[in-house]
């Protein structure tokens, strides 16, 4: 394969979300994939639009995910500066040229007059085209009117790497603006000129870009350039399928995600599994198989849903993925105040025994806090319990009062608890549903648990029998 050099282009515009993600990751996977180069540029020239502080969030996201750029803005590269502000010199530069070749002319209308035209095209039911308002002597581009492309407008059909085959008719192609009146080149320009100059081979970018593409070919065009391979991507939905993702749905910030307790991972298997798969069954991935098995030829067409159950199941499934020492590692700043004082040795313990349901870092305060305090006797565990609602108090009583016998004779190793509970159940002719569930509450307090025996070897001896013991007297 050959190298392919990618890259991803932000404007720094506000915090970065799923789709703008996906766009990076993608664009890094083809990069990895082929030991091609990922680049990040920022596209900056809309200063209207700009947000302080996104820039550094743009960097923290991919840094935080993992997704190294080999050349950008704060490490610098061949094609240096990375930002487009400070690319100015390049943009006039192949604005003369296309000045010169009769192929741009300066805008002379005022934006009220085109805004009479745009009305009039409405009027008459016609498409507005700026082409149809050309000026025949336009005035010399000294800079303070907007530069504009004089297009040639033609048919197009192309081949883009995710949606197919595309025609367009000549219709579509119209004047655009290349600098605008305040020095600044648009996207439009700005971009042909960047991607050219940083010899990028693939472009990867949202489906807003789409119908704009017959545009961009006729400005390579004019300027005598190849353009690159292009691949749209359609957008992310909300978990109805129907509408573009909003706030609500997920489209937050994804370093939320991540001081949530989502595994970088997992973030990348999840958004790259909106609108990708590898023609298998398989679902989750680890980021080297990512780099092996993903393919552009894979991408769907239509818009991907974003479905939060899905991710929280997806993390569950790289946690336990993960040695203890790793998990151990990543969950410190995760723990609640209770366990401020306990040692590495217990809370590695305590993190054994929650791996196999824990479904993201932040839970775990509420899943352990029993393993660190003695919580308050909360009555409602069993009378709301489905089966011990059930059981008359007193027999509850009584087989309370039996299972602290029979733990009281226990060496509280998990073979010997699992051994007496066995044989409770046999002597008590209980189910487990009734007699496990009531140690485990009385024990923990808590509507749900790990292993009972592994639960009761854990909070050792004296504290299993205080706690029931406190059980019992509420009962
Ligand atoms: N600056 C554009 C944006 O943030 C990126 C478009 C592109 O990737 O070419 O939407």
């Amino acid at each position: 394969m050959k190298p392919i050099r990618t890259r991803f282009a932000p404007s720094p515009t506000g915090f970065l979300h799923v789709g703008g993600i996906r766009t990076a990751l993608f664009a890094w996977l083809v990069a990895r994939q082929s030991g091609g180069q990922f680049v990040l540029r920022f596209e900056d020239t809309d200063k209207k639009r700009e947000v302080e502080g996104a820039r550094q969030h743009l960097i923290e996201c991919l840094r935080t995910l993992g997704l190294m750029y080999d050349e950008g803005p704060d490490i610098g590269g061949p094609h240096a500066p990375y930002v487009q502000s400070e690319r100015l010199e390049s943009y006039k530069r192949w604005a003369q040229k296309l000045i010169d070749s009769g192929r741009a002319y300066a805008d002379p209308y005022t934006p009220e007059e085109v805004q009479a035209f745009r009305e009039q095209a409405q009027k008459d039911k016609k498409p507005f085209l700026y082409r149809n308002h050309r000026p025949e002597t336009p005035p010399a581009w000294d800079g303070t009117r907007p530069l504009r492309f004089k297009s040639d407008p033609k048919a197009y059909e192309r081949h883009d790497e995710v949606m197919g085959d595309l025609k367009t008719g000549p219709e579509v192609v119209d004047d655009f603006i290349l600098i605008k009146s305040d020095g600044y080149p648009t996207y439009n320009f700005a971009h042909i000129i960047d991607d050219t100059e940083m010899e990028i081979d693939l472009i990867i970018r949202g489906q807003e870009f789409l119908a704009s593409v017959p545009n961009y070919l006729n400005l390579y065009e004019a300027l005598g350039l190849i353009p690159p391979k292009m691949a749209t991507m359609p957008h992310v939905l909300g978990p109805d399928g129907n509408k573009k993702l909003s706030k609500r749905d997920g489209a937050k910030d994804v370093l939320d995600y991540v001081r949530e307790g989502f595994l970088p991972e997992t973030l990348l298997n999840f958004i790259a599994s909106l609108g990708w798969n590898d023609a298998t069954e398989q679902e989750v991935f680890s980021v080297q198989e990512l780099v092996e098995k993903f393919s552009l030829s894979h991408v769907q067409k239509s818009g991907a849903r974003f479905d939060d159950k899905r991710l929280l199941w997806m993390n569950g499934s790289h946690i336990r993925e993960l040695e203890l020492d790793d998990l151990y590692q990543r969950s410190a700043g995760y723990w609640g105040p209770e366990a401020a004082g306990a040692s590495d040795d217990y809370k590695k313990q305590v993190l054994a025994l929650i791996q196999e349901r824990l479904k993201y870092l932040a839970e775990i305060p509420e899943l352990t806090k029993f393993f660190f305090v003695d919580l308050p006797v909360n009555g409602s565990l069993i009378s709301e319990h489905k089966q011990l609602k059930k059981v008359d108090q007193g027999e509850l009583k009584n087989l309370l009062q039996q299972a602290r016998d029979v733990l009281a004779e226990s060496d509280f190793s998990v073979q010997d608890l699992t051994d007496r509970l066995n044989q409770l159940l046999e002597t008590t002719g209980q189910k487990p549903a009734v007699l496990f569930s009531l140690v485990r509450i009385a024990t923990t307090q808590a509507p749900a648990s790990p292993g009972l025996a592994e639960s009761l070897a854990l909070l050792g001896k004296e504290r299993s029998l205080g706690r029931i013991d406190q059980q019992l007297a509420a009962l």
